[in-house]
């Protein structure tokens, strides 16, 4: 006897769902900041919340689970054993693998996109004088200004 099932295949929308909700975090993050240049320290600054971010999109229920790795087992095993974090691919119902797929993609996501981001939010004139170095950002107007106008 043949069965057909279907499977509801959701791991590149978890994975999709977690970028824009970082994208949305970052965007805010670099409109408040100082201007940025540098996209490892937007990085750091975003570590842990993508641990969270990777964490919050882990399906819940064990059929959901079983579901994910019955489609992508070697992605997951792979994701597994690339972090390195233990020698059970399948450890708490093959949740921690899907955590750590989820959270390499969202990684991935940000190295590609933190420099556009960076340039697209993050002014770089100085909102006051216009010159090209923007490096404070001032509470009170809240205006990237340069080193000139923000002791003016
Ligand atoms: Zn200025």
């Amino acid at each position: 006897m043949k069965r057909t099932i279907e499977i509801d295949d959701d791991l590149q929308e978890r994975i999709d769902d977690a970028c824009e909700e970082l994208k949305i975090e970052v965007i805010e993050y670099l409109k408040k900041s100082g201007p940025f240049t540098d996209e490892d320290e937007l990085y750091q600054e975003f570590s842990d919340r993508i641990t969270e971010l990777a964490d919050s999109y882990v399906p819940i229920y064990y059929y959901e689970l079983r579901n994910l790795w019955y489609l992508h087992s070697d992605l997951l095993t792979e994701a597994y054993e690339s972090v390195g974090i233990g020698s059970d691919p399948f450890e708490k119902d093959g949740a921690v693998a899907i955590y750590c797929h989820i959270d390499q993609e969202v990684r991935w996501w940000l190295a590609e996109n933190a420099d556009q981001l960076i340039a697209e939010h993050c002014p770089q004139e100085c909102e006051d004088c216009g010159l090209e170095n923007a490096s404070h950002y001032n509470s009170v107007t809240h205006l990237h200004v340069c080193d000139d106008c923000i002791s003016a």
